[in-house]
């Protein structure tokens, strides 16, 4: 399986080797649960503004189909690689599994710059890209939804090109649709707002007091920006935040409101008034209560795990933390780590409802969306948190042994070929 071969998915391979083990599982039956059922490459030529063509790479993996369809983000980003995108896939994997969403797990992404693109050319990658998809998506066969450099837009290019293709509309291809289109109340929000959860719950689990906590947090696009708005909504102070283009610091809190009119002037945080500018590297290791990683795969290496200097390591993004640093982490009992595949579930369960109201046309208010958000996170925060102090886990190892395992007896269950 040379093909996959990336940083991203040696560090996956190498998370679910060290569960693997735990669990016991036989050595043929590690490889039908870690290599991606099926996975697509597709060139996509576009027209460019000025009369030129460009052909884009586009990835799709679905890691498995055993427990209903398959499920996961799409990403634009320069540097995505069917490596990339299949440990994404996998990752997707167990956090479906450990929420108790009935999904594989799948990812997408095509290989191009969005800040560089106009919004038509945009919208033409978009829609070649659906159209390549159309023979292995569908509502019960895999369903995308936004991730980095994708938002509702996309997924309004997206669901009109395979609606176009059926002859009707089918709001259920996608999740992360606008609300117009059958997207869910609660959905953009509900990634950032679930990290504001766990971190609350975390903050009870360790005995601190939320509202005398400091946040730093790194990235502030969808999950982050929401993330940091709602830890602030719990009285925590935002000390420092950082994007692409740079980060601020201002150590009486940042004002994210007017932060936030400042992102959509300039597309980036960097140069907002009354902050002092700071690096990633100086946030990643900054002394505060509270760090959540929102950006990218791989940001808290041995190089700097030592340096982290917070009480709760909150993984809003996919796979910040490598397994080099998770050694170094395990020796620092004084830091808390609410692991990727618990931290940003809610989005994921949000899509989940979305699909669910779309098959059924029936929509449910906001109230009843977040409600059942907090339920499922609440029940795999307990049951990841009892594991880990039962058995003496690591919090990552106990979250993705519970959804590991559950994907390894329902093929044990079900035979070979899902
Ligand atoms: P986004 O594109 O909306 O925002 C990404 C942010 O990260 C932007 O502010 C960008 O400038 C910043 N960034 C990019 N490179 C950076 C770097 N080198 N250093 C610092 N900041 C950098 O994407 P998003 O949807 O917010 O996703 C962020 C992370 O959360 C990704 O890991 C994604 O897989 C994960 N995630 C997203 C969702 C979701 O619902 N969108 C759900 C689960 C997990």
């Amino acid at each position: 399986m040379e093909i996959f071969d990336h940083p991203t998915f040696r560090m996956a391979c190498q998370q679910f080797d060290l569960v693997a083990d735990y669990l016991q599982v036989p050595g043929p039956e590690r490889d039908r649960l870690k290599f991606p059922k099926r996975s697509m490459v597709v060139a996509l030529p576009i027209r460019r503004d000025d009369g030129s063509t460009t052909v884009f790479t586009g990835y799709r993996v679905q890691h498995h189909m055993t427990l209903g369809p398959t499920k996961g983000g799409l990403r634009y980003h320069p540097d995505v690689t069917v490596g990339e995108v299949a440990a994404l896939a996998m990752w997707m994997s167990w956090k479906c599994a450990l929420t108790g969403l009935p999904y594989g797990g799948a990812k997408g992404g095509v290989a191009c710059d969005p800040g560089k693109m106009s919004p038509g050319e945009l919208e033409r990658v978009t829609r070649r890209y659906t159209q390549e998809m159309i023979p292995f998506i569908g509502p019960q066969v895999d369903v995308m939804a936004p991730d980095l450099g994708t938002n509702e837009q996309v997924m309004a290019w997206m669901m009109d090109t395979y609606s176009m293709h059926s002859g009707h509309s089918v709001p259920s291809i996608v999740t992360g649709k606008p609300v117009g289109l059958g997207g869910s109340l609660g959905r953009r929000e509900a990634t950032g707002r679930g990290v504001g959860y766990l971190v609350n719950r975390a903050t009870d689990t360790i005995g601190l007091d939320i509202a005398k906590t400091r946040a730093a947090v790194q990235g502030f696009g969808n999950v982050g920006s929401v993330a940091a708005l709602s830890l602030a909504r719990y009285g925590v102070r935002i000390v420092a935040v950082s994007d692409a283009m740079g980060g601020v610091f201002n150590e009486d809190g940042l004002d994210l409101w007017e932060l936030q009119k400042h992102v959509a002037a300039n597309r980036t945080v960097a140069g907002f008034p009354n902050s002092e500018p700071i690096t990633n590297e100086q946030l990643l290791v900054l002394p505060c209560d509270i760090l959540v990683p929102a950006a990218l795969e791989r940001q808290i290496t041995e190089a700097n795990a030592g340096a982290i200097q917070c009480r709760i390591l909150a993984e809003a993004a996919n796979g910040p933390t490598t397994p080099e640093a998770d050694a170094i982490l395990n020796q620092r009992p004084e830091i808390f780590v609410v692991p990727d595949v618990l931290c940003n579930a809610g989005g994921v369960v949000v899509s989940y409802f979305e699909w669910v109201q779309d098959l059924q046309s029936f929509f449910w208010g906001e109230t009843e969306v977040v409600d059942k958000l907090f339920r499922i996170l609440e029940g795999a925060y307990v049951q990841v948190l009892n594991l880990s102090r039962r058995h003496k886990l690591p919090m990552r190892l106990a979250a993705l042994s519970l959804g590991i395992r559950r994907v390894w007896e329902a093929k044990r269950t079900r035979g070979l070929f899902p």
